[in-house]
């Protein structure tokens, strides 16, 4: 294969996504066909453009990373790709294209097609078929385009030409194959996990060097040993924007990474994954910035800590995905009446406090999210129920993937000692489900109290 490809898949790869479209294809039922286009480039400001994301549904299925492409798979699992064709003058500018001659060789697909072609291939495609599945949840726009081809399709009735009379969302079929990960997205999952541990260490070994030092510490500083990290090492973008968060920052949960000083006695919290060959990972660490934990700091990480653990012995196959949340609230309430955070006197017993959740102005968000593809992954958080049924939390099965993300976050108020006032702790692992338990693919990066001390001590 050409070495400019700009493409994250080797043709050995190609086995794997010729497997996911075959399983596709067998839940599309008969005489069906799904779309499933790939993302738009998107312009940031004149002439430039934000860099290019694949979509990950159709990277899923072919592992092409070209824009301006789209896959066309029948109920026989018969695949087209329409993509760009090879223009040398575009390709001076742009890159190096794969084209329509080379894709099925070395793609694994049967067809390829010049991209251009695709108002007038399509129709062809959904001639005398019943129904067309396409992403509705993620390409709402293509709406009218479907129409348009049906349009095309309807044309010809009176050439004897049946035309699909049911559009339905590919997306559902979809996320159920993505929420269950398979070997080899385990195994690009556990790079981009290391990878994004090794970051976080260097971070973490920055923070306390510079502060040793005497060094002018910033956030950007440490975003900056993030971002060197997961290029480093080949991943391709950070999954999501970097959290750095140095002192009272740390209780904004969604700051950036600012130019805000990182001072000794401090704690600094770092949200932060690679993105690997399509692949997210989603650390997060909290840390005392001169490598040293404060008593208080101390007293309120041990509990998150704490809180993690018990979320961490919840998480198996069979559990459901509540389970590992509700584990963590109930060391969490205890844990806020004993630390004083929270005053028994007013709020009674940790079961009052989490059934009047008491909590929610030190812990508002939730322990766990999906992790794949996309950072907050696809997939349903619950069990499917006939209409007017209440609803009941996931069944967690082997190869899920899910992170296990408790934290504490202590704005100054009345009731609350002074001596916790603005920390913010988050420790956030990445787990996958086993039949016994999970497996946390992000510990290359220590979380234990003195693990961390030793790590930014040396
Ligand atoms: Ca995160």
């Amino acid at each position: 294969m050409n070495a400019l490809l700009n493409t994250h898949t080797t043709p050995s790869d190609s086995g794997v996504y010729a497997a996911r479209r075959a399983r596709l294809a067998a839940a599309l039922g008969p005489n069906a066909v799904a779309i499933i286009p790939t993302a738009p480039e998107r312009p940031r400001n004149r002439d430039a453009d934000f860099p290019y994301r694949f979509d990950s549904y159709f990277f899923y299925l072919c592992g092409f990373a070209e824009p301006n492409a789209c896959l066309v798979i029948d109920a026989s699992g018969h695949t087209s790709l329409l993509c760009q064709p090879k223009d040398l003058e575009r390709e001076i500018w742009d890159g190096y294209r794969l084209g329509p001659e080379d894709a099925p060789s070395a793609l694994g697909v049967d067809v390829a097609v010049d991209s251009n072609t695709i108002d007038d291939f399509v129709p062809q495609c959904l001639e005398n078929k019943a129904v067309v599945w396409w992403p509705f949840a993620t390409h709402a726009a293509m709406s009218q385009r479907v129409d348009g081809w049906l349009d095309k399709v309807r044309a010809k009735a009176r050439a004897g030409v049946r035309c699909p009379d049911t559009q339905r969302d590919l997306c559902a079929l979809l996320d159920d194959m993505r929420v269950v990960k398979d070997t080899h997205e385990l195994a690009t999952m556990r790079r981009a996990a290391a990878i994004s541990a090794g970051g976080h260490i260097r971070a973490m070994q920055r923070s306390a060097k510079g502060l040793l030092a005497g060094a002018d510490v910033r956030e950007y500083h440490l975003e900056a040993e993030l971002l060197h990290a997961f290029r480093d090492a080949g991943a391709q973008f950070p999954a999501y924007t970097s959290i750095v968060a140095a002192g009272a920052n740390a209780c904004v949960l969604h700051y950036r990474a600012g130019n805000a000083p990182v001072k000794s006695g401090d704690l600094v919290l770092i949200d932060a994954g690679c993105e690997l060959d399509g692949y997210a990972s989603d650390i997060t660490r909290t840390f005392p910035a001169n490598g040293r934990f404060s008593g208080p700091q101390r007293d309120v990480y041990a509990l998150v800590l704490a809180s993690q653990d018990a979320a961490v012995a919840a998480t198996r196959a069979g559990a459901r995905f509540n389970d590992p949340h509700e584990a963590t609230l109930g060391v969490l309430a205890q844990g806020l009446l004993d630390l004083g955070i929270l005053n028994k006197d007013k709020v009674g017993t940790a079961n009052d406090v989490i059934a009047n959740k008491s909590y929610s102005p030190f812990y508002m968000h939730r322990t766990s999210h999906w992790l794949g593809m996309d950072v907050h992954d696809c997939g349903a958080y619950s069990e499917p129920v006939a209409p007017g049924e209440a609803t009941q939390s996931r069944i967690l099965k082997a190869g899920m993937v899910l992170t296990i993300e408790p934290g504490l976050y202590i704005r100054p108020q009345p009731d609350v000692p002074a001596a916790f006032h603005h920390i913010g702790i988050r420790i956030e692992d990445d787990a996958v489900v086993t039949d016994g338990g999970c497996e946390l693919i992000t510990r290359d990066v220590p979380v234990a109290i003195d693990a961390i001390e030793a790590l930014m001590a040396a």
